[in-house]
């Protein structure tokens, strides 16, 4: 055997960072920075019937940005392109062919959705009673994990509905415990590794790294523009925001302002993390006295985030059927040709018609401009919630089980928080009230810019020139998917 000194693999998945990574400085403690980073993705995962090329740009490019992060520190990252149980098992199978130890810890940040906490229970025994490894893992996706946050008592129930979890989440906020939480990753020691996988390996082409290759063909089909990625980019964002926060409260509603913070992207492959926003921001006075403010309206959609990652975790079947069980055999429309108008913006409703392309061609669309389409799809068009869902997930850079699976079941009024089946978005009064100058159906649906304001989100027949007229009539069913709702509730 080689004489090589201890070391440790950190295990990268939803935290691709290194600024105030809690499971990796964790390792590098036990191993004076003797820690190597590994990646590994399964390539079913690119044959997923909601796969988006670009979200996977954006993730390599995270990838990338992430490998630099450490290559200057001294250290390095490995990534390949197979599954866990492969990925180890090929590593530790190679170390045994070159007579090189096993690493002594594997270090990891806890995940919540159901596939993950499947995966991480089978790694964990295979790491510890198979391969003979110790295994370390930390909270970081979220602030508050779900089995910290419930009602009191012994029955340690979840909470169902936002309202009374975020006041829990707030009163568990201002405890020392959670307060510590929130400190800024500038004030952690900086990390220096000292082992890279060549200095492991010698011959670094027993292991090739795939990320390159990926990158390089990924990005050929990609369809919008990736923004900047990685840990400095999330951090720059915040920072950025900083100087916006206080209009958040009013202008997060409005569609064509910059008026929301873009950090979704960057929480969702754990750039950065809600204790690092909220450090940043200099936000937790604000969330500790818990008065109303535009800062404090910021964290209150944190906590959505939270929420709907708790439900998930706690009711893990939401990712495949409503919450509310009562909607199992709810009646839904199968029309395709409705369906693609939707997915087109071709609908003639043109505040759906510009969030659709927005979706399209930038790969985001607007908080406000989601809950408009989503109503409008299941209650206007009385189409299923979940095709919505899928093709969000198809498109969205920041497509995210959690949040999509929580505002899919909210607009569909089929989820655990209550946005009622009988109130219905009007899009008419939601483009005049959201969007009064027409700036955005504007920006997204050109064939409507010559029109004024007034007119702009219900053309006549001669304005539209060319642009569709409604597909259905919303009054109309409005009826009918008011009786469907009522007909699913009268049955149980
Ligand atoms: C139908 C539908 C689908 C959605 N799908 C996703 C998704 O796939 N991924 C995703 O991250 N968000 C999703 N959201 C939530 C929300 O629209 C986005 O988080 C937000 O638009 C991202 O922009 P931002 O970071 O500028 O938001 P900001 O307004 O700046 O909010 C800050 C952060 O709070 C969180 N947040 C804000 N609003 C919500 C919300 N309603 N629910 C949960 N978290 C929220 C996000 O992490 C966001 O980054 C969805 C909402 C709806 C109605």
């Amino acid at each position: 055997m080689n004489t090589i000194a201890p070391y440790g693999i950190h295990w990268f998945r939803r935290d691709l960072r290194l600024r105030g990574n809690p499971a990796f400085r964790w390792n590098t403690q036990q191993h004076q920075g003797r820690v190597l980073g590994f990646f590994c993705f399964d390539q079913k995962f690119l044959a997923r019937s909601d796969f988006s090329t670009n979200r996977f740009q954006f993730f390599l490019e995270t990838l990338s940005a992430l490998k630099t992060e450490m290559r200057e520190i001294g250290g390095d990252l490995l990534v390949l392109d197979v599954s866990p149980d492969e990925a180890f098992g090929k590593l530790l199978a190679t170390l045994e062919t070159h007579r090189l130890p096993r690493p002594q810890h594997v270090t990891f940040n806890r995940d919540y959705e159901p596939f993950a906490r499947e995966r991480d229970a089978r790694m964990e025994k295979r790491f510890i009673d198979e391969w003979g490894i110790e295994v370390h893992h930390e909270r970081d996706h979220l602030l508050i994990e779900p089995d910290e946050l419930h009602k009191d008592g012994p029955s340690r129930e979840g909470y169902q509905v936002y309202t009374p979890f975020a006041k829990k989440w707030f009163s568990l906020f201002r405890t020392p415990d959670l307060l510590a939480r929130v400190r800024s990753p500038d004030e952690w020691p900086k990390i220096k590794l000292e082992i890279t996988w060549e200095q492991l390996l010698s011959k670094p082409e027993v292991l090739p790294d795939f990320l390159d290759h990926y990158r390089e063909n990924n990005a050929k089909k990609v369809t919008v523009r990736i923004p900047p990625a990685g840990s400095a980019a999330a951090t720059k964002q915040i920072r950025e925001f900083v100087k916006r926060i206080e209009a958040y409260e009013v202008a997060r509603d409005f569609p064509d302002r910059r008026g929301t913070s873009g950090l979704s992207i960057y929480l969702k492959n754990g750039s950065t993390t809600v204790a690092e926003i909220i450090a940043e921001l200099g936000l937790a006075a604000d969330a500790k006295k818990g008065k109303p403010t535009s800062r404090l309206k910021f964290v209150q959609e944190l906590v959505w985030r939270e929420f709907y990652y708790h439900i998930l975790a706690r009711h893990p079947y939401v990712e495949k059927a409503p919450f509310l069980r009562i909607y199992d055999n709810m009646r839904w429309d199968e029309d395709e040709v409705r369906f693609k108008a939707w997915r087109e913006g071709l609908t003639g409703f043109p505040i759906v018609d510009a969030g659709m392309r927005q979706l399209k061609t930038t790969g985001w669309m607007h908080n406000r401009v989601r809950m408009i389409v989503g109503s409008f799809l299941c209650k206007d068009l009385i189409l299923n919630w979940q095709w919505g869902e899928q093709y969000f997930m198809e498109h969205l850079l920041d497509g995210d089980l959690a949040p999509n699976n929580g505002g899919w079941q909210w607009a569909a009024s089929t989820g655990c928080d209550p946005q009622p089946y009988f109130r219905i978005f009007n899009p008419l009064l939601q483009g005049q009230k959201f969007d009064p100058d027409g700036a955005y159906v504007k920006k997204y649906v050109p064939e409507l810019a010559h029109l004024p304001a007034k007119r702009i989100h219900d053309p006549s027949p001669a304005e539209r020139r060319g642009y569709p007229e409604p597909i259905v009539n919303h009054n109309e069913q409005r009826e009918i998917i008011l009786e469907r709702y009522r007909n699913c509730r009268d049955s149980k």
